[in-house]
Order: structure tokens, then sequence, then C-alpha cells
């Protein structure tokens, strides 16, 4: 989620607030009668706002929550790949630490060989000063000393001897020289290998050590913004709390303001007395301007426009407007709602007599006969609910004498 988008957020959490506030201030709340459904109804319209901007930002929090969980198995990766490059380091300081053991073996072992070379050489210088000391000089008068030749064979076989030892300690020595560099070069070039490996692998854990120190800081910006959303969800959550409260105490206050108009038993026919011809009973009929098979929610009464029409109950007027959406087809209506539970609904007014919210008495002129809405001339639509249940009007005027037109003859309903 970019900054931007969450400015956005924020701004709309402080205008829902706002919107909120001046309606919880103290010294705000309003005479209970003034209380209407559509300021009940505006409450509720901000509290399905606030919802809606709380499943945005739980959206939201869901997402950054992927996010976090993405960057936490990103860093939990790098930190197993950073794991096995320091076992292949230690493996290879391991491997130098040997070939610096073995090129040290090999350097003692040279010196060894070294040494005894000199003590041989040393032996056999000795041996020359000792014959020399003797007077016995040079080889030739070893052989002439012999006293036979025998003797002398003998002595001529073992200068042989001594010079042909001597020889071979030399080429031994010489061998082993050779063997000793040569597996030293090797080794030391082997030694050389392994540091190229080592600084590679050390390049290579810097690297990705540098990866890490990345995803630290995306987990850290990630958390910043977890933070913040979960704090304005808190916030929500408080300002919805707050509005739920408010609703409920206005609904309260509306409940008892429709409770302290007394309701009269019965209901009073709402169009003067003379207008008591009934052109469309409640139930399944044609409908006039569909033509199609509806179900009447009501009955309607046909009067000339500008007829006066009554409240049939005491009661507070629940709404006071043209219909719109679904109510459309109701024109301008009226519904008064009365304190026993009922209420009463008026349709197709030319023109409203009241207001919402206003208290009103049973035979007070709520509004006048037209046939404004989906409506073929001028007539009421009249409706009683009991509770959200419509009832058949008809059924609560068993006294009165009604009539009903049948095949454009008027018959009484009774
Ligand atoms: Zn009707």
């Amino acid at each position: 989620m970019d900054k931007k988008k969450l400015l956005r957020r924020v701004l709309g959490l402080v205008l829902a607030v706002v919107m909120v506030l001046p309606l919880t201030g103290p010294g705000m709340l309003i005479d209970a009668s003034a209380v209407t459904q559509a300021e009940i109804d505006a409450l509720k319209n901000n509290a399905s706002n606030l919802a809606s901007q709380k499943k945005d930002i739980q959206n939201q929090l869901k997402a950054v929550k992927a996010d976090k969980s993405a960057a936490m198995q990103k860093k939990q990766l790098l930190e197993d790949q950073i794991d096995v490059i320091r076992q292949e380091i230690a493996n290879i300081n391991e491997q130098i630490a040997m070939y610096d053991q073995l090129i040290a073996e090999k350097t003692a072992e040279l010196e060894q060989a070294e040494a005894d070379e000199q003590a041989q050489f040393d032996l056999f210088c000795r041996r020359m000063r000792y014959m020399e000391e003797q007077g016995e000089v040079s080889y030739w008068s070893i052989l002439f000393a012999s006293n036979d030749f025998s003797e002398l064979l003998d002595n001529y076989m073992m200068i042989e001897e001594i010079i042909q030892y001597d020889n071979q300690v030399i080429d031994d020595l010489t061998a082993l020289q050779e063997k000793v560099t040569k597996d030293r070069t090797a080794l030391e070039g082997a030694q050389a290998e392994q540091e190229e490996a080592k600084a590679l692998q050390v390049a290579a854990q810097d690297e990705l050590k540098a990866q890490e120190a990345e995803v630290d800081k995306l987990i850290a910006q990630i958390n910043a913004q977890e933070d913040l959303l979960e704090e304005m969800e808190e916030e929500l959550n408080k300002a919805a709390k707050a509005l739920d409260n408010q609703i409920k105490a206005k609904e309260r206050e509306y409940a008892a303001q429709i409770a302290k108009v007394p309701s009269e038993s019965g209901f009073l026919w709402p169009l003067p007395g003379s207008y008591n011809t009934i052109s469309s009973l409640a139930g399944g009929r044609i409908h006039p301007v569909t033509g199609k098979p509806s179900n009447h929610a009501g009955i309607d009464i046909p009067a000339p426009s500008g007829t006066n029409i009554y409240a049939a109950k005491s009661g507070v007027v629940i709404h006071a407007a043209k219909g719109t959406g679904s109510s459309w087809s109701y024109g301008n209506y009226v519904i008064v709602s009365h304190s026993d539970g009922t209420s009463t609904l008026y349709g197709h007014m030319s023109r409203i007599g009241c207001k919402q919210g206003q208290t009103v008495r049973q035979g007070d002129v709520i509004g006048y006969v037209g046939t404004t809405g989906r409506s073929t001339g001028n007539h009421l639509h009249f409706e009683i609910r009991v509770g959200s249940t419509r009832k058949d009007p008809v059924n609560y005027f068993k006294d009165k004498t009604l009539y009903v037109t049948s095949g454009g003859k008027k018959v009484s309903l009774w």
C-alpha cells in the first residue's frame, strides 16, 4: 500500500470522526420530540460507513500481514543461506589450517633430512680426518697397506662401500628434497586456492547480510504500517461503538416519543366519509399500470385531488416525503407510527401536510389526495401494518359501510 493511499484512509477516518463528533458533543442532545427516523437513518448510514472503512482497514491489515509473512520467509531463507556459507567458511578455514600443518610437517621433514645429511657428511669428514691423522691419507695408502691381495680386495671393497653409501645418502636426500619441495608447492597452491574460495564465500556472506539488512528495513516499515493500521482500526472501533450507543439512545428516545402518544383502540377512515368506495382491495390483483399480477399491499380509495387525508390513529410521523428507490411507486407518502405497534401508510398524495417527527392526533389532516408515483388516477393508497406485517385494512372497518367497484358496478362490501 502506498503512503498516499494510507493518508487518504487516515483523512477518511478523521472526517468520519468529525461527522460523528457534533452529534456526541455535550449540549448537542436535541429535544426528544425532534428525533426523527431520518436522523436515526443518517446515524445508521454513518455507522455503515465506519463499518465499511473498518473492513477496508482490515483488508489492508491482511495484505500487510501477508507482506510481513513473505518478508519474514525471505529473511529466514537468507539466514539459512548465511548459515550454509558460514559453515562453508568454517570448513575452508579448517582446510587452510590443515594445509598450514601439512606445510609445517613437510618443512620439518625437509629440515630433518637436511640435518641427517649434514650429520652423514660430518661423519664422513670425521672418518677422512681420522684416516689423515693416522697418516693413512688416501684410499691408495689403505690399499697399498694391504698385506696381500685378499686384504687389498677387502680394503678396496670397504672403500667402495663407504663411497657408495655416501653417494646413496646424498641421492636419497636429493630425492627427498625434491619430493618435499614438490609437496610443499602443491600444498601451498591448494592453500592459496582455499584462501581464494574463502574470500569468495566471505563476499557472498557480506552480500547476503546486506540483503538481510534490506529485509530487516522492509520488515520495520511493514511493522510501522501494521501499527498504524491497527491504531486506525482501534479508532474506528471506538468511533463505531460511540455511534452505536448514540443510535441506541436515539432509538430509545424515538420509541419513547412514539410511546408518549396514546393510541386509540380503532382506526379512523382516512378520507371524508363520503369517499367510501374501494377501487382496489388488498391481495392478488392485476396491477392497473403494469398489467402484471401483483400482491396489492393496501386498499385504493378514489377521491378528487386535494381531498383531505386524515391520520387514522394518533402517533408520530416517521416518513413524510416522496418515495425513492423501491418506494418510488408510492409517490408522496406518509407513514405514521402508533404506540400500539401498528403503523399506517398513505400514498400518492398531491401534497404532504405534515413533517417527519411530528406528533399527529387521530383526524388531523396529514396530506391531500393526488396521483403521484405509480398511479392511474386520484386516489389514496392506504396500508395498515402490525409491526412490519401488512394487514388487509378493510378488516379494521367492519362497522363502516364500504363499497367496492366490481365490473363497473358499485357493491356493498359487507
Ligand atoms: Zn394501491
